[in-house]
């Protein structure tokens, strides 16, 4: 069977046979889908990394901003303590004295520790701060505590006099008779390894993450790059937002581009600020691996989604591919049967193959038609010269020996003459009728043409086929033909493979032997 190939009927370049079509379509589709599903999960896990960053990094804000809030007030709370003593010991200097000393034994927090009348002249100090007595507050800083009287307070940072930027917590004294009488103050370094740097050195992430403290003016009294202390920082959004007394958190992209989230919470007991950030980069590092999971569980479906297509395009194309190489060669007929095979599994190819079938039976028997129309006499209706040669191949292929019969009208001229070309149409019938009646079921007779028959006599020899022409002479010599009344026949008989070496051969000795029958005088029998 031809075999027609998609690459035959490929004429163009954009024609794709239709498996591959559904492949690359769902193939584009899926892998659409996939993308979109990846790029969507990537959308959600990014914000929602970021998000958490976001809150974690605004409870570590918080959490600094409590820390240092206890840090100072439990070292107010000890200058309190202290300050109350002195106004209890009626401002007397010895009393004063010791008490400071003592106030630096229980606690480390501050360097200096000194007793401030409300001019602003140290009139006490501890021991090691001794060289202060006697000097005046200088930084406005300092000096604004006494303008605060009233409560404990701690001062914005400024330079104290060793170049250094400190701060100074103030709780105040009174007079006997109840006035403001100055304060009791602790200096707290802010550079130089203060107890309050050293704690607040330890709260520090190593991933690249980092906080800084700002007075409430927005100077910086705390930085882990410690020669940023004392810089102005009160430019800058976070710290004004905190120094508005704001908590939050933000992303935010510096000038030099460094991609943060910066959350803030203020410090209540000294107006200060924290600023904490975070490198987004850090936030969102897990977002890779969390990314590739996302792609792995997605793998499964993924590829048997692929197997699937691959194996359903097969699937669909199979029958139209099946229908297309059975429809090439529609004119052999084992298609038929191979049609029926064909798994018209949905709605269109079970059409093409039911169109198929029915045009397959019509062509069939257009051509039995035609087949036969073309091997058979119209007028007599016994088959012609062809089906003759047709009639000889066939018996030629079961029997060995047949004999060969001819027989041509007598005069037959006359008769047309006569009585017309209808009524010889008649006889020729009648005389087909006739030897129809004598030749058996197996004979073949076939009209040559003209008022010629041959009869093929299947497994016949030469005797029987001579009395066989013999007994048909006699019939029409009998018979009576209407208007026309009697006609006879001569007949040549000879036999295969007695005469001739195929069945050609003894139909020209069988017309040869009828030729002799015509010269003996006709309405005879002559054997070859
Ligand atoms: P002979 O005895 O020698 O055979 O004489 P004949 O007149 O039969 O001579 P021939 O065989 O040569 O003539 C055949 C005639 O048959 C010629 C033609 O007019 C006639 N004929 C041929 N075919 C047909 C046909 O289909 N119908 C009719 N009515 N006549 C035919
Ligand atoms: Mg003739
Ligand atoms: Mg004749």
């Amino acid at each position: 069977m031809a075999r027609i190939h998609p690459k035959e009927v490929r004429s163009s370049l954009f024609r794709v046979d239709l498996r591959r079509l559904i492949l690359w379509m769902c193939l584009f589709f899926v892998f659409l889908a996939l993308g979109n599903s990846l790029h969507a999960a990537y959308q959600v896990q990014h914000g929602l990394l970021l998000q958490h960053s976001l809150d974690t990094n605004r409870a570590y804000a918080e959490k600094l901003a409590h820390v240092t809030n206890s840090f100072l007030e439990t070292s107010a709370q000890a200058l309190e303590a202290a300050a109350l003593d002195v106004t209890e010991s009626r401002l007397d200097l010895a009393a004063t004295q010791k008490e400071l000393d003592q106030l630096a034994n229980v606690t480390d927090t501050f360097n200096a520790i000194i007793a401030v009348d409300f001019s602003g002249k140290v009139f006490a100090a501890r021991s090691e701060s001794a060289f202060l007595v006697d000097t005046y507050l200088q930084a406005s800083q300092a000096r604004q505590l006494l303008n605060a009287k009233k409560a404990t307070a701690i001062s914005g940072a400024f330079k104290g006099r060793s170049d250094r930027w400190l701060s100074v917590i103030a709780s105040p004294i009174f007079s006997p008779d109840g006035s403001y009488a100055g304060f009791v103050g602790g200096t707290v370094h802010l550079q130089g390894g203060s107890a309050l740097q050293n704690a607040l050195d330890k709260l520090h992430y190593q991933d690249g993450s980092y906080f800084y403290i700002v007075d409430e003016t927005g100077t910086v009294v705390y930085h882990p790059e410690h020669g940023l202390i004392g810089s102005s920082f009160k430019d800058t959004e976070p710290v004004s937002a905190v120094l508005r007394g704001e908590t939050g958190t933000q992303r935010t992209s510096n000038a030099d581009s460094n991609d943060r989230l910066v959350s803030y919470a203020p410090i209540p007991f000294s107006n200060w600020g924290v600023v904490a950030l975070r490198p987004t980069e850090v936030a969102l590092s897990n977002i890779g691996e969390l990314f590739l999971k996302t792609f792995y569980y997605s793998l499964p479906v993924f590829i048997i989604s692929l197997l699937a297509i691959w194996w359903l395009s097969r699937f669909i194309a199979h029958p139209l591919r099946e229908l297309a190489q059975v429809a090439a060669n529609l004119d052999n007929r084992a298609n038929f049967s191979r049609i029926r095979f064909i798994k018209g599994w949905y709605a269109e190819a079970a059409m093409i193959r039911k169109g198929l079938m029915q045009s397959f039976s019509a062509v069939g028997n257009r051509i039995r038609k035609l087949h036969l129309e073309g091997t058979t006499d119209p007028l007599t209706g016994v088959v012609n010269r062809r089906g003759l040669d047709a009639a000889i191949e066939k018996l030629m292929e079961t029997t060995q020996n047949v004999a060969v019969v001819m027989v041509d009208v007598d005069h037959f001229k006359d008769v047309n003459d006569k009585y017309g070309h209808a009524a010889g149409d008649e006889v020729l019938k009648t005389i087909t009728a006739l030897i129809m009646d004598e030749a058996r079921r197996e004979d073949v007779v076939a009209r040559l043409g003209g008022e010629e028959f041959v009869i093929l006599l299947p497994a016949t020899g030469l005797d029987p086929a001579r009395r066989f022409a013999e007994r048909l002479r006699s019939v029409i010599e009998r018979a009576h033909f209407g208007s026309v009344g009697r006609v006879t026949i001569s007949l040549g008989v000879a036999c295969y493979p007695e005469h001739g070496t195929n069945v050609e051969d003894s139909l020209v000795l069988a017309d040869a032997a009828l030729y002799r029958a015509k010269a003996a005088g006709r309405n005879c029998v002559h054997l070859a």
